[in-house]
């Protein structure tokens, strides 16, 4: 039976320098069950440390949380990779930080905090997460997809880090599963206000840096249940699943 799950599908904590010191993993849960969603999935540039402590959060307190990253290709474009269980997520990471040159530093760009589901600090990480990988746009694809995941290429209406700024269009045999646009632009008047991107499925969300921002901006998937595969099916259009706007 086909269900309706309201997902927030980029959320970052407070591993992502640029976020929140009160983005732990048991408070982007509590937040999230606060503002009615059904599906979540965590974000960090770069890095799915945090991922874990949040996916075992949810799992205690009845929310459905995937493992993801933002990564920031050599072209400089923002792109998220999904995944169902921690070990893909996690093989993705080490692909990642294998190509993800520089260290951070916490005066210029941030703390990035590896928390766990108590709301301890574990550590600090002190890769650049916010720089840029040596990987391409075609190598993440490919490698996401090897490891059973799904891309949405990020904020595509923005012009910092977004697909068609950077690129100037969006390269067909790419093979992007979908496309995110940010808040600002409603999903139903997305394929009207954004030239190019007719051809892809779209979603939303709310690309949430503070625990207020949660849920700012969602999107409903109508199918059987909260995974990677039957997403990956709604954003086909495919056996009846699909976006609600
Ligand atoms: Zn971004
Ligand atoms: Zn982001």
């Amino acid at each position: 039976m086909l269900k309706r799950f309201k997902a927030d599908l980029h959320i970052h904590s407070c591993l992502s320098p640029c976020s929140d010191w009160a983005m732990s993993p048991k408070k982007i849960v509590q937040q999230s069950l606060e503002v009615g969603l059904d599906l979540i999935a965590i974000c960090d540039h770069n890095s799915a440390e945090n991922a874990g402590a949040t996916m075992r959060e949810g799992n205690r307190q009845g929310m459905q949380v995937l493992p993801g990253m933002e990564i920031c290709s050599k072209e400089e474009v923002h792109i998220l990779a999904l995944f169902d269980e921690l070990a893909p997520a996690l093989e993705m990471q080490a692909y990642v930080y294998a190509n993800l040159p520089g260290e951070n530093k916490t005066e210029v760009f941030g703390f990035q905090v590896i928390a766990n589901e108590q709301d301890e600090v574990m550590g600090e990480n002190p890769r650049l997460l916010i720089g840029a990988t040596r990987l391409g746009l075609h190598d993440i694809v490919k490698k996401t997809h090897a490891l059973s995941g799904i891309n949405i290429s990020c904020h595509v209406d923005r012009p910092a880090y977004g697909i068609i700024n950077q690129l100037g269009f969006i390269p067909e045999n790419l093979n992007l599963d979908g496309l995110e646009v940010s808040y600002r632009i409603k999903l139903a008047e997305a394929a009207q206000a954004i030239p190019g991107i007719e051809n892809f499925s779209c979603v939303t969300a709310s690309d949430a840096h503070y625990l207020n921002d949660i849920g700012k901006a969602w999107t409903v998937f109508q199918m059987a249940q909260p995974s990677i595969a039957e997403i990956r099916l709604a954003l086909a259009g495919k056996d009846g699943r699909r976006i609600l706007v």
